[in-house]
């Protein structure tokens, strides 16, 4: 058996780059462009999230319907007017709040604090933690 040099190694937690994720700025052609059925060409992805149906509600809002295992799974586009470059953001269909990417889940998308993902800088054990502050106390 080859040995690489991952070999041997275990990891229990999960970093957000391990995930696949779709960013707010590349359906900004989804903002005009006509209504229907669309697909995500990405090898990463499941049909279920490559495939989407847009959308648009009376208010004039667009969003995407991805239907991930028969649940519908919305997620609105969101153009923030208050600054010039309008800037547009997606919907977390969890939270409901305006992200500028979501993470693809095995059944869903959603955003890294819904997920309840972990950035590297944050992945200090409890018990590290308590062990740094024994030693500081001891000095
Ligand atoms: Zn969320």
């Amino acid at each position: 058996m080859p040995k690489c040099h991952h070999y041997g190694r275990t990891q229990s937690r999960v970093y957000t780059s391990e995930y696949h994720r779709i960013q707010a700025n590349s359906f900004k052609s989804l903002l005009t462009k006509p209504l229907g059925n669309y697909s995500i060409n990405s090898d990463y992805f499941s049909s279920e999230h490559q495939k989407f149906k847009l959308t648009k509600l009376e208010c004039g809002v667009r969003l995407m319907t991805f239907t991930i295992n028969d649940k519908p799974h919305k997620i609105v586009l969101i153009v923030d007017k208050r600054i010039a470059s309008n800037k547009l953001y997606i919907s977390c269909p969890y939270c409901q709040k305006q992200r500028q990417s979501l993470y693809a889940i095995k059944y869903a998308y959603g955003c890294r604090q819904c997920i309840g993902l972990h950035y590297a800088s944050q992945s200090e054990r409890p018990q590290e933690r308590l062990m740094r502050r024994i030693r500081k106390l001891r000095k």
